[in-house]
């Protein structure tokens, strides 16, 4: 498209939607300058951008800052640099919105909320891929919205949004916006925990009026962005989901999918999408990698890979998920990594649910001091130490669960590489025998 004709843009950072970032802008005959301090990313882009850090050049006269979401706007210099030269700092999502006059006739479904964004995303794409409706899903989930090729008349874009990218996105009109739930996270990043309500309210207030809000009103603060919402608001609540109808949905089982499915239904209908067809895709639908996947049984011991969730709110409904069989506890729970908090209350009223636990990472002598007094606990200190020591303790009938209620930084480059390491050592398990 010529969306970005004669716009000059400086680009930072050079990961991967980075690098669709500069390939689109460039494509699209904008003037661009880029830089990342990986020398091997900074030739990647040669012939595309001329090399500058933003933080040396003079930015006057720019369109933009492109920041990937993983910049820390309240402390990096980048965003006062920015400020002080007049130049909006922005994301790739916000470049998805500026070049939406030049696309074939379609809509946008923007998600966000603390838990569950991904696994809605993923349910909503897969709803609207059955009805036969042209989509393609980006933002923080898959690969970047930019990179990818451009949907034909009618299709419809399922864009997975964090409060970091909402903060980068500053005329994104979603045609329908959709809030899952907001509990503390992140707080190191915003304000306190207004600011992080803020942040999600901003989706909502981009809207205009003849554009529709899904909420799903289940918490406090997701119940005072309903009054922050430019666009028609449409309540939603889990309760409605059947539980019956609920036990034929393979990947959607507990009561925070009973959330996920109830938003995606709302979401389907506000679509145009008839419900025979959205209940077909719900019990279609499979559940994505490192999200309550199931990846072995091992002498009827379960193994699950949850190493998606990242803070205590979203390890609580794993916990849930198992409770005790004839009065036996049988998760074997293996917790810890880089905490976000110096407690797992949330988690707690799930602690009877649980056989053992095994920590490990930076906060696993913290967490295994807090534990002791409600379980057997195993200070394991390593991902796969931790698999071996609850694959010896767990019996038939029991899980071997991988929900850390941490980040992964400390010992792994991302979540998924935590995944993958829990999948191998439970692999490495049978090749021991
Ligand atoms: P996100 O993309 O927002 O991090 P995911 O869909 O990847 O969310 O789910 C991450 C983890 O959060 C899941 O493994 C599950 O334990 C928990 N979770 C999922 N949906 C919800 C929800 N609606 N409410 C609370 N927790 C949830």
């Amino acid at each position: 498209s010529s969306a970005f004709a004669g716009k000059r843009y400086a680009v930072l950072g050079l990961a991967r939607s980075g690098l669709a970032t500069v390939d689109c802008l460039s494509a699209s005959g904008a003037q661009v300058v880029a830089w990342d301090s990986r020398e091997e990313a900074r030739e990647a882009v040669a012939g595309k951008a001329e090399i500058g850090d933003p933080l040396e050049i003079d930015l006057r006269g720019f369109d933009g800052v492109v920041v990937s979401p993983g910049v820390p706007l309240n402390r990096h210099p980048i965003a006062m640099k920015a400020k002080l030269a007049g130049v909006p700092i922005i994301g790739d999502i916000e470049l998805f919105a500026l070049a939406r006059p030049t696309l074939p006739a379609h809509r946008v479904v923007g998600i966000t909320g603390t838990n569950g964004k991904s696994t809605t995303t993923a349910l909503i794409h897969h709803i609207l891929e059955k009805a036969g409706i042209p989509t393609r899903m980006g933002g923080n989930i898959g690969l970047p919205i930019l990179g990818q090729e451009p949907l034909s008349d009618g299709g419809v874009y399922v864009l997975e949004l964090s409060s970091y990218q909402i903060d980068l996105t500053h005329s994104l009109d979603c045609d329908v916006a959709v809030l899952l739930n907001i509990t503390p996270d992140h707080l190191d990043r915003y304000n306190g925990f207004e600011g992080y309500v803020a942040s999600k309210a901003r989706l909502f207030a981009m809207q205009s009026a003849e554009h529709v809000a899904v909420i799903a009103a289940e918490d406090e603060p997701s119940r005072s962005i309903v009054d922050q919402a430019s666009g028609l608001p449409v309540l939603v609540r889990s309760s409605d989901i059947d539980p019956s109808a609920q036990l034929g949905w393979p990947a959607l089982q507990g009561p925070h999918n009973a959330q996920n499915a109830a938003v995606a239904m709302a979401v389907a209908r506000a679509l145009g999408i008839a419900d025979d067809m959205i209940f077909s895709a719900l019990a279609s639908y499979a559940s994505l990698p490192h999200r309550m996947q199931a990846v072995a049984t091992r002498d009827g011991v379960l193994f699950v890979n949850d190493s998606k969730a990242t803070n205590p709110a979203s390890t609580a409904p794993a916990l849930a998920a198992w409770p005790p069989v004839d009065g036996r506890p049988r998760i074997h729970w293996i917790v810890g990594g880089l905490a976000k908090t110096d407690n797992l209350d949330e988690c707690a009223p799930h602690f009877g649910n649980i056989a053992h636990a095994y920590t490990i990472g930076e906060a696993g002598h913290m967490f295994a001091d807090l534990l002791r007094p409600h379980m057997a606990v195993d200070d394991s200190e390593m991902l796969s130490a931790a698999v071996r020591r609850a694959a010896r303790f767990a019996r038939s009938g029991d899980i071997v669960l991988l929900s850390p209620a941490c980040a992964s930084f400390d010992q792994f480059r991302d979540f998924e590489a935590r995944g993958g390491a829990f999948v191998a050592a439970v692999e490495a398990l049978d090749e021991k025998e």
